[in-house]
Parts: C-alpha cells; structure tokens; sequence
C-alpha cells in the first residue's frame, strides 16, 4: 500500500523562484471552490460540502492566480528534485 511516500529534498527556497503577482505580492492565500454534495449522492446520507482547490489569490490584491501558473512554479520544484535525485 503506498499512498504518495512524501519524498523528502532539500531546496533552498531563497533559491526558487516565487510567484509574483502583478501587484507585485508574493503573499498567496489557497482559494477553494465549495461544491454542494446533494444528501442522494453523498455516502453519508446527508448533504454535505466538499472544498476544491482551484487557485490562490493574492494577499494584497486580491488578484486569482490560476492552477495553471501554480504548476509552472511546482514544475520548476520537481525540476530540482530530479536534479538532486540524479547527482
Ligand atoms: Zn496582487
């Protein structure tokens, strides 16, 4: 049974890249759609919530910033992970 091992890697942070809002924030707040799960398709019986992480928004502007501009800065982290892997 492996449910995603958590690999562990040392990145200097200072070093990566971060991703910049054009307000020039840094600062991300998670953003979440709530999706309503009607009581008939939940397991529970009951109608509940389930939260989706779509995005962030920025702390200072409020601007959304998109999965997609997210994953290019995730991808530049894995980009150092195989590069540490391989060395
Ligand atoms: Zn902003």
């Amino acid at each position: 049974m492996s449910n995603g091992t958590q690999q562990k890697f040392s990145v200097d942070l200072s070093q990566l890249e971060s991703l910049v809002c054009p307000c020039g924030s840094t600062l991300y707040q998670k953003a979440h759609e709530i999706k309503r799960v009607p009581a008939l398709l939940s397991p529970t019986g009951k109608s509940a919530v389930i939260w989706v992480e779509v995005g962030a928004v920025c702390c200072a502007c409020g601007s959304f910033a998109t999965m997609q501009q997210i994953s290019e800065t995730e991808k530049q982290i894995k980009l150092v992970e195989t590069t540490e892997v391989d060395s």
